[in-house]
């Protein structure tokens, strides 16, 4: 099929795409503008700052102020989605949806950014001395200093509470710029962290637009960008060494004769880009990540399948970029991630909001799971790939069909944690009612 053939495919339904640009680890390395040693540091910056995020926060003392999320194993999950595990490998689910102060993904980025940029505020400040360690941070100096700076930020919800929890943990005043698509919720929650909330009638890109545009008005603004934060990035490229350590409290094995699929729920595309480029310096050519949109938001998907050296937008496509999983509701890619990511990522598939519901309404059942429709993309990523043609034809070119039973696969869960309980209820509701109307033939048996 030609590239172009690929993306017309896509047509708003479900979709399954390889990319043919996937490159070996060690030539990506020499080649990455990031580098091990970024992510090296990035690594042990987060460990440098587990003190102060313990002392910020009161969900993170417990952990000693590590930014953890469980290890969830769910072959019954799997299972009950139309996985053949037998055949298929083991599941397990990266539960990030449980990821406290920020509820989603987007809190170990958060965090790691706004501290990194406070640090940096207080030394250029003379408020922290050089030698002194990032705690000095929470001096009642440095929290009046920071009162007089804001940090800026667009989000369709998710990127909003890590960063505006930071932001205000620290003293610093907080701006979200909001997306139509914001949950009122989240908005809420923010609010009552003591953050400004300006809510646009229009999408992400926009949303953040208007945010730059508001912190280039004063040197005192920062503006955090999630279409070209390399902090972020990293920040979320640190969930790598939390998966190998969990792996290895679960006695799985991952190398060349047991491969690792990882399946990540993609937005603008840098909390599954900067996982996957961790995932990658641990794991190397034996993990294979895929991204997962909603069909109507299929930026990343088709900002790769085409090729294209320019910004794609999902309405060029005749899509309308209206899902139920607000937290991926973007119509254009991260062009910095983009870049990045390219020679890694093994795929993007694309599903449908009811293929959400239903997922979300499995993992409660089968899995003790609770997390907000966003979190879910990625669930049906096993089926895809041992299911349909594109994703067999995969698994054929790098010669793992023999190992596949040998294999474990990653669902990546995103968000939800602060979810109101009847909101949840209402989803889970919706996708008892899809699943019970299934036939029990898989429904994405060929995309
Ligand atoms: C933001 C978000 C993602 C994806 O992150 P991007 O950096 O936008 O690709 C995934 N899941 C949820 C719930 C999110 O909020």
């Amino acid at each position: 099929m030609t590239r172009a053939g690929e993306s017309l495919a896509l047509a708003g339904g479900r979709s399954f795409w390889t990319n043919r640009e996937l490159r070996p680890w060690n030539d990506i390395e020499r080649k990455s503008p990031l580098t091990r040693e970024d992510w090296r540091k990035a690594c042990a910056r987060l460990v440098s700052f587990r003190s102060l995020y313990g002392a910020l926060f009161e969900e993170l003392r417990e952990a000693g102020g590590e930014v953890v999320s469980p290890l969830i194993a769910a072959d019954a999950f799997a299972a009950a989605l139309g996985f053949d595990g037998a055949s298929g490998g083991r599941m397990f689910v990266k539960g990030d949806h449980a990821l406290p102060v920020g509820g989603s993904v987007k809190t170990r980025g958060a965090l790691y950014e706004v501290v990194s940029l406070a640090e940096k505020l207080a030394r250029r400040g003379g408020e922290l001395a050089p030698d002194e360690p990032p705690e000095g941070i929470l001096s009642e100096s440095c929290r009046a200093f920071f009162a007089r700076h804001t940090i800026i930020a667009g989000s369709t919800g998710n990127l909003g509470m890590g960063i505006g929890a930071a932001a205000r943990a620290l003293g610093f005043r907080a701006v979200i710029h909001m997306s139509r698509e914001a949950s009122a919720w989240k908005k809420e929650r923010l609010r009552k962290l003591g953050a400004e909330i300006f809510e646009h009638d229009s999408d992400y890109t926009s949303a953040v637009e208007a945010a730059r545009a508001d912190a280039n008005v004063s040197t005192t603004s920062f503006f955090i960008d999630d279409e070209a934060s390399t902090e972020l990035f990293l920040g979320y490229s640190t969930a790598a060494e939390e998966v190998e350590r969990q792996l290895r409290e679960q006695d799985v094995a991952v190398d060349r004769r047991h491969p690792l699929f990882v399946y990540i729920p993609c937005g603008v595309g840098g909390a599954p880009g900067g996982v996957s480029f961790g995932l990658k310096q641990v794991f190397g050519d034996d993990v294979h990540c895929f991204f997962a949109e909603p069909a109507a938001s299929a930026c990343v998907y088709l900002q790769l399948s085409t090729g294209s050296a320019d910004p794609v937008s999902v309405y060029d496509y005749g899509l309308d970029n209206r899902t139920i999983a607000d937290g991926l509701a973007v119509s254009k890619a991260s062009q910095l991630t983009t870049a990045l990511i390219a020679p890694l990522v093994s795929g993007v598939f694309t599903v449908l909001d009811e293929d959400l519901y239903r997922a979300l309404f499995l993992a409660s059942e089968k899995a003790g799971i609770k997390a907000e429709p966003s979190a879910f993309a990625g669930a049906l990523g096993p089926c895809l790939l041992t299911q349909t043609l594109q994703g067999r034809a995969y698994l054929a070119a790098y010669g793992l069909e023999k190992s596949l039973p040998q294999a474990t696969h990653l669902i990546w869960t995103t968000g939800g944690l602060y979810q109101p309980a009847d909101l949840w209820r209402a989803q889970y509701e919706r996708g008892a009612e899809l699943n019970a109307g299934l036939s029990r033939q898989t429904p994405w048996s060929e995309t």
